[in-house]
């Protein structure tokens, strides 16, 4: 048989929710892209460009900015799983920013790594284990230091990761051949140093390696999990936030359930109102309807007569209501505007040529007056205005 193909995001999804495990390793039903992955494998990819050639100093900034441009622009905002292109343009300035921050800090500092993007196969107890570790840091004398990237907003502790590499790298055949382009007399990778790099905040974790007896625990752990996947358990563990965030919801046996639940109230009411349920799905998505369009025309009375009396903000019993008015550039004619973006050579100026980014042209100091005046023939002012409705008295 077979060893079982393995990793820490297969062992992590399968203590997560066996159930989701099998979606999405056995069955292969593909999920929604979603953007913090996007985010963080555009990062991590600057971050191998960056030491790539394993020799100081780091490229320039402005080169690494344009490989980090560029590799963002081969996807769309909903093939990264963005919500919309303003959404995305905020994620490239984040990562814009976060790799400004990275060169102030550490470009006087860089050294050669032993490896980045440091791709194993590992035949260890009957699994084919897959690992990627994102640098390894040679410290001499067989020792390494592992480093992994994270990208993410929030600091999260996550002992397993370190743990299976300890394990895994300092047995890695291929690890113990690297570093013996270093020291050829090298016996064994001494594993010395791990490390968590949260990019966002320029901030290390440092965790000291764990005596054998916890790496001996964590491992029958993995074994388990392996045992249990051979095994083909795979029982839904539902939870508030793994299902909340499931892309699997529809299909998965524990939410089916509670979906026949709701069809039961539903055919519950319809046989009270002497309906089909279809009929009283309709039925409530008129009264939507109608509910939408009263709310809109109160929401314009209420607007003009508060621009009437000059409020910007007004109080009910119960609830307070604030003008909300902005001012925008409309270009109509969006052919002229890429052909003057072209023509005055902007169009690089622009990540993706958007109201807001051609709006920022206009505060960008290296263009010019006349070429801000240019653009200014081209648009109009358009004034917005909404209400923010609030509950309590603020
Ligand atoms: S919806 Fe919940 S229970 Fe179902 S597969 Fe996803 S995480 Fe598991």
């Amino acid at each position: 048989m077979a060893n079982l193909s393995f990793s820490y995001s297969k062992m992590s999804t399968y203590k997560e929710c066996p159930q989701k495990y099998k979606f999405r390793y056995i069955l292969k039903i593909p999920e929604k892209p979603k953007y913090f992955f996007a985010f963080g494998t555009a990062l991590h990819k600057v971050m191998e460009f960056m030491y790539a050639n394993l020799k100081p100093p780091f490229p320039p900034l402005e080169e690494t900015l344009r490989f980090f441009r560029e590799d963002w622009q081969k996807t769309s905002f909903a093939d990264k799983g963005y919500a919309s292109v303003q959404k995305e343009l905020e994620g490239y300035e984040e990562g814009v920013k976060i790799i400004e921050a990275y060169y102030k800090k550490h470009e006087k500092d860089i050294f050669n790594p032993l490896s980045t993007e440091f791709r194993t196969t590992q035949e260890v107890d009957g699994l084919s284990i897959i690992s990627i570790v994102d640098r390894i840091d040679y410290l001499g004398e067989g020792k390494v230091s592992i480093l992994d990237y994270k990208t993410g907003k929030t600091v999260k502790r996550e002992p397993d990761q370190l743990l299976m590499y300890q394990k895994l790298m300092s047995q890695s055949p291929q690890l113990l051949n690297l570093v013996r382009t270093k020291e050829p007399t090298i016996e064994k990778v001494d594993v010395a140093n791990l490390l968590f790099y949260y990019l966002p905040k320029l901030e290390e974790q440092i965790y000291t390696p764990a005596p054998k007896e916890e790496i001996d625990e964590f491992w029958q752990g993995v074994l388990k999990v392996a045992d249990n996947i051979k095994a083909a358990k795979f029982t839904a563990t539902p939870g508030e936030t793994a299902c909340k965030f499931c892309d699997y919801r529809n299909l998965c046996p524990v939410w089916k359930d509670k979906k026949a639940e709701s069809f039961e109230n539903l055919s519950a009411e319809a046989e009270q109102k002497s309906l089909s349920p279809l009929e009283v799905l309709a039925e409530k998505i008129d009264k939507l309807g109608t509910m939408q369009e009263d709310l809109s025309k109160l929401k314009a009375e209420v607007i003009k007569e508060m621009q009437a009396l000059k409020l910007q903000r007004h109080f009910g019993k119960e609830y307070n209501v604030i003008l909300d008015e902005k001012e925008y550039l409309n270009f109509a004619d969006e052919k002229a505007v890429i052909a003057l973006l072209k023509k005055e050579n902007l169009l690089g100026k622009t990540l993706v040529p958007t109201l807001e980014t051609i709006e920022d042209l206009f505060k960008n100091e290296q263009v010019s007056l006349e070429q801000k005046q240019a653009l200014g023939a081209l648009a109009k002012k358009v004034k917005t205005c909404d209400l923010k409705i609030l509950k309590d008295i603020e």
